[in-house]
Formats: structure tokens, C-alpha cells, sequence
């Protein structure tokens, strides 16, 4: 059984490093947003689906990301076309796993409404918690589209073959996951949100911006031992990490 993972470029947001790093000063930094494509055998997953098609066109819902970012995105970085330049028709994606509710991670959904879309349900809960939801910035008009939902508590065997893992890193929001998967001969763990960059792997700043730090912390930890335990960490927002990486992690 072959299991594969793609990098997807869905645009790029820009801010200054104070938005991604506390203390960090003006300098514009513009960071990926990724998606992922996993190929277990012949079904095939997402890991988060990139913006909302809304967002490469002027209106309301451009005007609200703008207020904290620069955005970058027109239709070819919309989940729809990266599949489709993967040789993937967006219809056969049976899978979506959110690593969290973020607009960047989540907005995708509406094109692929027949995927069953896997969640913590601590994530899950808070995007429908009115303060919950308020606090984290979730926009149910990006994830309360009618999807089949899986709740997952905690760990989950997606497969059930032990491949491809959520495993929870909550913190950076009340739910958030990062995903392990175990390729041909070594594991990747894509972290999503819980890392941003590489140096916050290894310690560096969180975000000023964040559901619990504390709790965040301690998910970052899990993030070495995993690292330790020699898997590749995958950070979910590093500009120099993403370009590095091959078309495929096989
Ligand atoms: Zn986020």
C-alpha cells in the first residue's frame, strides 16, 4: 500500500512578523498557505482545503482579511485547481481532516461538498459556540455548509491501518489537530497551526494571536518528542520549510 503526500500552494497571506511571532517587529512576512493531498492506495484525503473562492474576488468577506493581511490568492491556488493540476478531480476527495477551523485551513469545504469532513469535536463545538467562535475568528460561513461530519476525540486511525494519524495539538485553537502519516519508510507529521515556522518547533515565539498558549506549549512538546522518535516535522506556515519541500513526500 502506497501512501503519499502532496504539498498544495493555495495563496499566501502577508502581515507583519508581530502577527506571527509576539515581539516580532513590522517586517512584512509573506507566508504559504498549504493544503495537503494524501494518497492511501486509491482514496484520497485532504488535510485543510485552503481559502474561500469568495476571497480571490473584491467584497465583504475580502474586506474582513484584509483588515489584519495581505491576500494572495486568485482561482489557480483555490483547492479546486491545485487537485485539478494534481490530476485529481475534486469530486473523488472522500476525506477532508480540518486540522482546525481558520479561514486559510477551512474555506475550501465548498468545493467538496460530498467529502465527509473529519474534526475534533472540541474544534467542532467551538466553531457553534457563539463566544467560542467569536474568540477564535471562525466563520461558520466557511465550515456549516452540510458536510458529513466525523467527530474525532483524541487520537484517530483515519484508515485503520495505522498510516495516516490525527493526533490532537490543541492550543493554537480549542481543537486543533496535526496529522501523522507513515510513508515507505519514515513518518511525516504535518503540524498545521500548532507550528508555524520551524524555530517555533524548536521554541521559538507563538503568535500573540491564540486559543491557549499554555495548552499550545505543551502540544509543541508532543510535536519533538514525535521528532525525537524520528519522524519529519512539517510546519504549517514556513516560508523557506514549503518551498523545500519535493512535489511528493513518498
Ligand atoms: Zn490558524
Amino acid at each position: 500500500m502506497d501512501v503519499t503526500i502532496e504539498p498544495l500552494a493555495c495563496g499566501t497571506l502577508t502581515a507583519g512578523r508581530s502577527m506571527f511571532e509576539a515581539g516580532g517587529d513590522d517586517t512584512p512576512i509573506e507566508i504559504p498557505v498549504p493544503a495537503w493531498l494524501i494518497r492511501h492506495g486509491d482514496e484520497l484525503a485532504l488535510f485543510d482545503c485552503g481559502m474561500h473562492r469568495d476571497l480571490t474576488e473584491a467584497g465583504p468577506a475580502r474586506e474582513i482579511v484584509e483588515l489584519f493581511f495581505g491576500l494572495g490568492v486568485g482561482p489557480d491556488d483555490l483547492i479546486g485547481a491545485q487537485l485539478e493540476q494534481a490530476g485529481v478531480d475534486p469530486a473523488d476527495v472522500g476525506t477532508v481532516i480540518l486540522s482546525h477551523l481558520h479561514f486559510d485551513h477551512v474555506g475550501g469545504l465548498a468545493q467538496l461538498p460530498d467529502a465527509r469532513v473529519l474534526v475534533q469535536r472540541d474544534e467542532w463545538r467551538a466553531g457553534f459556540d457563539d463566544d467560542l467562535a467569536a474568540a477564535n475568528s471562525f466563520n461558520p460561513d466557511d465550515y456549516d455548509l452540510g458536510h458529513d461530519i466525523v467527530h474525532v476525540d483524541g487520537e484517530h486511525d483515519v484508515f485503520g491501518d495505522g498510516r495516516v494519524a490525527c493526533i490532537p495539538t490543541p492550543g493554537h485553537t480549542p481543537g486543533h489537530q496535526s496529522l501523522r502519516v507513515r510513508l515507505h519508510d519514515r513518518e511525516v507529521v504535518l503540524c498545521a497551526d500548532c507550528a508555524y515556522f520551524s524555530t517555533t518547533i524548536d521554541g521559538g515565539p507563538l503568535p500573540p494571536i491564540g486559543h491557549d498558549h499554555a495548552q499550545q506549549a505543551v502540544s509543541i512538546e508532543r510535536l519533538r518528542a514525535l521528532r525525537q522518535a524520528g519522524a519529519l516535522l512539517v510546519p504549517g506556515h514556513d516560508p523557506t520549510a514549503f518551498a523545500r519541500l519535493p512535489e511528493r513526500l513518498v
